[in-house]
């Protein structure tokens, strides 16, 4: 029988993976997707941030998140290393999603099999050929031989997704960077009080700190909570029998807010715990294979963005392989790019966490706190200068000051190209494929080597274009808008600014 190549395995049914899935088959490909059942698995109840809306957008999912009826979360509320409460209200009223994360994982699953996805929910994959031009030198192929109730089973596919979480299937194959000094375990158990909870704030998010660990709750209806602790395994007796449960209550018992709220409360179910300890990956992916979502790293909980992080990944994912798909002499950029941002991505996420947790080290004074507050492996940003392409920093700048006076004065402008005016072509993500766009590239300025395009929304080449086509700002101001979407005053002045200062233009 004649095997059938798949363009796209993916590895993995979590958000990350069905994200990707539905991408890459609405894009046209054959995509075939493996996971392990949902059944006889647990699973936590999760928060996710309004700023999850945008990606939901661009998968073409909001109306089915919208009709699924999960609980509309409107912010947090926190004890936070002292017990006051602090409540945070999410911006401008918008609402998060407070998600059992079995509904939402078979809802993504749904919407990714209606996208024409091909879906295998019963497989337990077991060993991955990483595509090789072995098979046929023109069109890489690799192998994932899995386990279904009818035995075991192979695929192939000219590209390989793993989405496998924490298991990383691909991942642990060398990829991983493990952060041993900070292994945390999450402990979990469901509670149930049927009058609802004496809370000002129903649907909010509850996070408290305490001693030598943090505790925080999320509520799935009215009357139904999820309940879990962090703590350091090391730190605890969950090696012996039945520790789980007690290990639970004294961590219970290290709380003010949430005991109290707990007090009267019905524990539905019992708990049981997960690990949470954090990794990241030396690469993210080669060619023919991305680690995604989980797979690539593993964010502190504490920042709620671990989903929005695996629907991140995946649009990229998808972006990255159906580029390579479909235009070979691109794949090579769009694998750089993969590979910048999951780092990027890994690195501020993990610098905003040990943010939070340098607060609360100084109230509480353990290792379990002050072990977490600087992000293993990520270069620290304190203390460096804003970047040079950042609006704030250029705009005190002296000689993007002493240009603007210029542009301020002059009754007429002549600009004309200056000595530092290069522009070179760079990749760039639009939202289904890298391409090569156009982009400054000034010797010394920004400091990366992506060049650069956009300068708070302004198109610095088109600029660059139309400048010494005019004599008077308003003009060039005015055409730019036309030709370009519209920018404001303040911004198009400063980005010329910008431009004179660092010797792209020069005024005669
Ligand atoms: C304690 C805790 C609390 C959290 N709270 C939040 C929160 O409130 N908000 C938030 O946004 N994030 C939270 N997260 C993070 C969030 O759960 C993850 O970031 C998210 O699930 C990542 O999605 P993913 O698709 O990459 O991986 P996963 O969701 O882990 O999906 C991986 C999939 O791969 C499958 N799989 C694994 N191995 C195999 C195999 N061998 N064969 C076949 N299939 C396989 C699994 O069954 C699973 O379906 C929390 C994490 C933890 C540990």
């Amino acid at each position: 029988m004649a095997k059938f190549l798949y363009d796209v395995l993916i590895i993995g049914g979590g958000p990350a993976g069905s994200a990707a899935a539905r991408l890459l088959a609405s894009w046209g490909h054959s995509v075939q997707l493996l996971t392990k059942p949902l059944k006889g698995r647990r699973f936590l109840g999760e928060s996710l941030p309004p700023s999850c809306q945008k990606l939901f957008d661009l998968l073409g999912i909001s109306e089915a998140l919208g009709q699924a009826g999960f609980l509309a979360s409107a912010g947090n509320t926190i004890w936070w290393g002292d017990h006051r409460t602090r409540t945070a209200h999410f911006a401008d009223a918008t609402k998060g999603w407070q998600v059992e994360r079995r509904d939402f994982d078979r809802l993504l699953l749904k919407l990714a099999a209606q996208a024409g996805s091909q879906l295998q929910t019963e497989a337990l994959v077991r060993r991955v050929e990483l595509p090789t031009t072995d098979t046929s030198p023109l069109q890489p192929e690799g192998t994932v031989h899995f386990l279904t109730k009818s035995g075991p089973q192979s695929s192939h596919a000219r590209f390989i997704l793993d989405c496998s979480g924490r298991s990383g299937i691909i991942a642990r194959r060398g990829f991983r960077n493990y952060e041993n000094s900070r292994t945390t375990v999450g402990l979990t158990a469901v509670w149930e009080q049927p009058n609802g909870w004496p809370l000002e704030s129903q649907t909010h998010t509850l996070v408290e700190s305490y001693g030598d660990g943090w505790a925080w709750s999320v509520p799935v209806s009215k009357s139904r909570r999820y309940v879990t602790f962090m703590v350091d395994p090391q730190a605890t007796k969950l090696d012996q029998r039945h520790a789980i449960m007690s290990c639970y209550n004294t961590e219970l018992a290290k709380t003010t807010a949430l005991r109290s709220l707990l007090n009267g409360a019905l524990r539905v179910a019992e708990p049981w715990g997960c690990d949470a300890s954090l990794y990241s990956a030396h690469k993210y992916g080669v060619p023919g294979v991305l680690l995604v979502g989980d797979a690539a790293s593993f964010i502190d909980p504490l920042s709620s963005y671990g989903v929005k992080k695996a629907l991140a990944s995946a649009w990229l994912a998808a972006v990255v392989t159906h580029t390579s798909l479909t235009d070979s002499s691109l794949s090579t950029a769009a694998l750089g790019i993969f590979n910048k941002r999951e780092e990027q991505m890994h690195d501020a996420l993990s610098r905003q966490s040990a943010q939070f947790f340098a607060d609360a080290a100084k109230e509480h004074l353990h290792p379990f706190w002050t072990g977490r507050s600087a992000p293993d492996g990520v270069l620290p940003t304190h203390g460096t200068p804003n970047m040079p392409d950042d609006a704030e920093y250029l705009k005190r700048d002296p000689t993007v000051l002493a240009a603007f006076e210029t542009i301020k004065r002059s009754r007429e402008i002549h600009l004309s190209p200056g000595p530092c005016l290069q522009i070179k072509r760079y990749p760039a993500i639009t939202t289904r494929r890298i391409v090569m766009e156009d982009r400054l590239s000034v010797p010394n300025w920004p400091p990366s080597e992506q060049g650069l395009r956009f300068l708070r929304d302004v198109d610095l080449v088109r600029l660059v274009e139309l400048a010494p086509k005019h004599r008077q700002v308003p003009d060039l101001y005015e055409t730019y808008n036309r030709h370009s979407p519209p920018v404001s005053l303040p911004d198009f002045l400063g980005a010329l600014s910008v431009l004179l200062a660092k010797g792209v233009l020069e005024c005669r």
